[in-house]
């Protein structure tokens, strides 16, 4: 495994990780929480910019959530659902495998204590189902029949299925042709689920046509439907509504760490791709004086085109409704590529850019190489199959902690199982 690719040079070396170089929010502003304002701007990022047909059925939908955000019966009932059907707390896990491997990795012998906040635990196996529940609710509450979306990898679309079934509505997942061939147990999935599958065949058959062709058929029908979208991303009230419904892993990690060491960690990580599972962890720590790393996919390496660090190379545009960075070819989202399906996406969550912007999160990157190692270590050493956009995270955290003192302990993000990447790796591997 090439562990020396050149896109490592674009990631902080191990001595500027150091704990001497902590990201402090600033004491100036009163913005610890780094939120929108009422139309959904994280500084210049976020808002809705939106075609004409889409303006007033996402309006109902912001109305709608700034009632239900509100409203201690419908906070409850969300609440109550994550308990007795997703599992939650999940738990916080110290990997004491994983961290002696790390420490014997470094010259010195020592490296943080590495925590991971299970979200692979969850029903359904990834941080989706969080905010997939709280959507459905919401689509119930203004007496919508039906849930509509694209999906990817199909991890959103399962979730999403998940989510409809449980709450008794019909769902609609339109996915490219390309996907669909790729991720077929997850269609699988979402069949059984009762949800119907839209194949798309537009133009690269893949996300980018999923969503225009999700969108034009709520327009539509939004009297009878809701769109879920599956991230942090898209117009207001999106990026905010779903990080509300994700912030739930931050709370209890950081309760979860205060009572397990008696004080905050020293650093948390997560993968972005969208940025759903980091905002969810990130929320709750924004105003402590803890560290805050997002991790990108670097793919083939930050120097070729194969990649989706958008955070790290991308520019201010426009994309699915939102103001945020995007990588871009031209006037055109760039065709992206990660190992993980999850984290393809040449757009980001606004509020993530806002946090970029105002220097409260590094954003780093990990190449498919690095992922793939990690991936590795964390079955062999610990019993876990992460998935492969956890993997990332894994990766990064491992030489994170190298770069800290035995004393300091860091909380990486396990969004999700790796079950439905075992195939794949096992083919690219050889094994
Ligand atoms: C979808 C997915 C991601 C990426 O989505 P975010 O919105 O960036 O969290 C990460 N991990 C897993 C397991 C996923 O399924």
């Amino acid at each position: 495994m090439n562990t020396h690719s050149p896109a490592l040079e674009n990631l902080p070396a191990d001595n500027q990780l150091s704990s001497t170089n902590q990201t402090t929010p600033p004491t100036q502003t009163s913005d610890f929480t780094y939120d929108a304002d009422a139309t959904g701007n994280f500084g210049t990022y976020g808002g809705s910019y939106l075609p004409d047909f889409l303006v007033a059925p996402i309006a109902e939908v912001a109305a709608a959530y700034e009632e239900a955000r509100n409203d201690p019966a419908f906070l409850s009932q969300y609440r109550e659902l994550l308990q007795t059907y997703v599992g939650r707390p999940t738990l916080l896990y110290q990997a004491e495998n994983l961290t002696e491997y790390v420490r014997s990795q470094t010259k010195t012998g020592h490296g943080a204590r590495i925590f991971l906040k299970r979200e692979d635990l969850n029903h359904s196996g990834a941080h989706k189902i969080n905010h997939c529940l709280g959507e459905a609710l919401l689509a119930k509450r203004m007496g919508k029949r039906k849930l509509i979306a694209e999906t990817g990898a199909g991890q959103h679309g399962v979730a999403l299925a998940t989510a409809a079934a449980l709450l008794g509505l019909e769902c609609e997942i339109h996915m490219g042709r390309i996907d669909v061939e790729k991720q077929h147990a997850n269609v699988m999935r979402m069949k059984l689920l009762g949800a119907q599958v839209v194949i798309v065949d537009a133009g690269g058959k893949s996300l980018k046509e999923a969503v225009d062709s999700a969108f034009a058929k709520y327009a539509e029908n939004y009297h009878e439907m809701f769109f879920a979208i599956g991230s942090v991303v898209g117009p207001h009230p999106y990026p905010t509504m779903v990080r509300d419904f994700q912030k739930i892993i931050g709370e209890e990690a950081r309760q979860q760490h205060l009572k397990m060491e008696n004080r905050l960690p020293d650093a948390i990580v997560a993968c972005v791709g969208g940025g759903s599972n980091a905002m969810g962890l990130f929320n709750a720590f924004l105003a402590d004086p803890v560290d805050i790393y997002g991790v990108e996919p670097a793919g083939k390496g930050l120097e070729t085109k194969e990649h989706a660090a958008t955070l790290t190379l991308g520019t201010d545009g426009v994309l699915h409704g939102m103001r945020t960075l995007v990588l871009q070819d031209g006037d055109e989202p760039a065709a992206v590529h990660s190992i993980a399906s999850g984290l393809d996406y040449p757009g980001v969550g606004p509020q993530h850019a806002h946090l970029a912007a105002a220097g409260r999160v590094n954003y780093a990157s990990v190449t498919d190489a690095e992922t793939l190692t990690a991936f590795q270590d964390l079955c062999r050493l610990e019993g876990i199959i992460p998935a492969l956009e956890s993997a990332h995270a894994i990766a990064f955290g491992m030489k994170l902690a190298a770069s800290l003192e035995k004393t300091q302990t860091i909380i990486v993000n396990l969004s999700g199982r790796g079950d439905k990447d075992v195939e794949y790796v096992g083919q690219v591997l050889g094994i």
